[in-house]
């Protein structure tokens, strides 16, 4: 689901000053219980998507170190070309999913 297709399924279908109702369920609610009830359908999809996402570079993500030859590419990855100052990917992937140990 995109967020666009979340905002038109919980577009405002009816305002009163201060209560909206949900396209979702038709249930008025004050104003501010219907920014509470929109931000949480938004953060969980954000959550199931990050999940998604870690899940996917973790299983992406080789758990070898890094070997670097002395024109600073990574041997172990293929990673040959990093400039001054990149990092092999792979260690990018380990530090995202930092608080997982060892990456998983
Ligand atoms: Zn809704
Ligand atoms: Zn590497």
């Amino acid at each position: 689901m995109t967020i666009q297709e979340i905002l038109t399924a919980h577009r405002p279908l009816a305002n009163a000053p201060d209560d909206t109702v949900c396209a979702c369920d038709s249930t008025w609610r004050p104003n501010a219980e219907y920014r509470a009830h929109l931000s949480e359908v938004l953060e969980k999809h954000m959550r199931e998507r990050e999940a998604q996402l870690r899940q996917l570079v973790r299983d992406m993500t080789d758990p070898g170190a890094c070997w670097f030859d002395h024109h600073g590419g990574c041997q172990e990855h293929g990673y040959l070309d990093l400039k001054p100052g990149e990092q092999c990917p792979h260690t990018e992937a380990k530090q995202l999913l930092g608080d997982e140990p060892n990456g998983r």
